[in-house]
């Protein structure tokens, strides 16, 4: 995976996907490109973090070109709030397809709103991408 123009979050303060490590411990790595995700969970965490951090060229990478928008929407006035990873089915280092269902909350046209997507995630020469969600 190429390298993606690096973030100006502090790599020391906690990891915007919540897992509770520092930045430069947990998704950092992924969007400068030097440890791609190991697992669909940890590209799932990745492309969150990435959303609240606004980084466009990773958000885009990691999404299956067949079914990655053309417009991100990335400046709806979202303001991404928190993740909780609810459950996942396959998605390991030796698999192939995976899923990730997660609970997020945003804020957004004044009010506090929640995303709860079954995600699933495939490899692409050998990393992993997210293809679609079904939104419960
Ligand atoms: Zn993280």
């Amino acid at each position: 995976m190429s390298t993606f123009s690096a973030s100006t979050y502090p790599p020391f303060k906690p990891c915007p996907c919540g897992s509770g490590r520092s930045y430069s411990a947990c998704c950092a790595p992924r969007h400068d490109g030097s440890r791609p995700a190991e697992t669909a969970e940890a590209l799932m965490r990745s492309r969150y973090s990435a959303y609240v951090l606004n980084i466009e060229p990773y958000i885009r990478a990691s999404w299956h070109p067949d079914t990655c928008p053309e417009d991100l929407l990335l400046n709806d006035g979202t303001k991404w709030l928190s993740l909780k990873i609810t459950g996942t089915e396959a998605g390991g280092p030796d698999d192939e397809r995976g899923t990730v269902s997660f609970d997020a909350m945003y804020h957004l046209h004044g009010r506090k709103r929640r995303l709860r997507e079954r995600s699933e995630f495939t490899r692409l020469n050998g990393a992993w991408v997210y293809v679609d969600g079904v939104i419960s």
